[in-house]
């Protein structure tokens, strides 16, 4: 039996990238030469991921396709996962991007609300890992990157769902990180901190003073800040950093 020979350009997926940072980092993992996912949670938001992976492939000549999933369901984190391997012939890199925030002081947070961002930020992370993993480990090399917080290190006061969801993906990362550096396979986290997106749109002018106010570098940070991070850890150079979680956040105090 003759072996099957893999395709040589490397296949990504990036879940929550219909817009804000994971649409940057698909940019810049296609940018750098890789057939890119792009992943968003409904079908009101396909128009908007469809249009970026035809601006991928038009722009990088790579090959790129939307697919709706909702990372908290395992059985559709599965079927994801799975497609982009499919599409791309191998999947060498998977972005834990896809979060939600649901805000409250803890006296009057509602159950549902501290639900929900468990199972997107946290649960999504391990459905997604958990299917990713099976795929690597055979194929003998791969990169996980996934999307934790300042706010999972640090706590923040009417967060405390987020800051645990973020906290979470933390005890993931480190803990598949030593599951998989056997394999080849490395897991690190990046924690940004304020990152101007639709998430922090709401953020009044005196908050975004106050926030700037509190970062070394004096603004806010793009996605594309996070994105240039991200595509470093996915790359080959990046073979020896795992189990880490690195701050992304302009210098800033909480
Ligand atoms: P955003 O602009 O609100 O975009 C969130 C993305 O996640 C969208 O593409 C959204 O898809 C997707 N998503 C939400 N729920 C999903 C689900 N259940 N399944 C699949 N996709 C889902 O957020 P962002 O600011 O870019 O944040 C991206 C990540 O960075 C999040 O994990 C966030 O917690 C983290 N982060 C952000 C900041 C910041 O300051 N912005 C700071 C630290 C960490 P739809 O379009 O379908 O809704």
């Amino acid at each position: 039996m003759t072996e099957q020979v893999k395709p040589e350009r490397k296949g990504a997926l990036v879940t929550g990238s219909s817009r804000g940072i994971g649409r940057a980092i698909a940019l810049s993992l296609a940018e750098s030469g890789m057939n890119v996912c792009v992943n968003c949670s409904s079908e009101r938001s396909l128009p908007a991921a469809q249009e970026l992976a035809a601006q991928i492939s038009a722009t990088y000549g790579v090959k790129s396709l939307a697919l709706v999933a909702n990372v908290a369901s395992a059985e559709e984190a599965q079927t994801l996962v799975e497609s982009a391997h499919v599409a791309f012939g191998r999947l060498d890199v998977l972005v834990n991007n896809a979060g939600i925030t649901r805000d409250g002081l803890v006296a009057r947070m509602k159950e549902e609300d501290f639900d929900a961002v468990i199972d997107v930020n946290l649960k999504g992370t391990f459905n997604c890992c958990k299917a990713a993993t099976k795929i690597m480990m055979k194929q003998r090399s791969g990169r996980i990157v996934n999307m934790s917080s300042v706010v999972g290190v640090s706590g923040n006061a009417g967060q405390a769902n987020y800051a645990a969801s973020k906290a979470g993906v933390i005890g993931i990362t480190k803990s598949l990180s030593c599951e998989l550096a056997p394999r080849n396979v490395t897991v690190n986290a990046v924690a940004p901190g304020f990152i101007e997106t639709d998430m922090t749109d709401a953020l009044s002018d005196k908050q975004r003073e106050a926030i700037s106010s509190r970062i070394a570098c004096g603004r806010l940070g793009q996605p594309e800040d996070v994105a240039n991070l991200v595509k470093f850890l996915a790359s080959d150079e990046a073979g020896y950093i795992t189990g880490q979680v690195i701050c992304i956040d302009g210098g800033m105090a909480l």
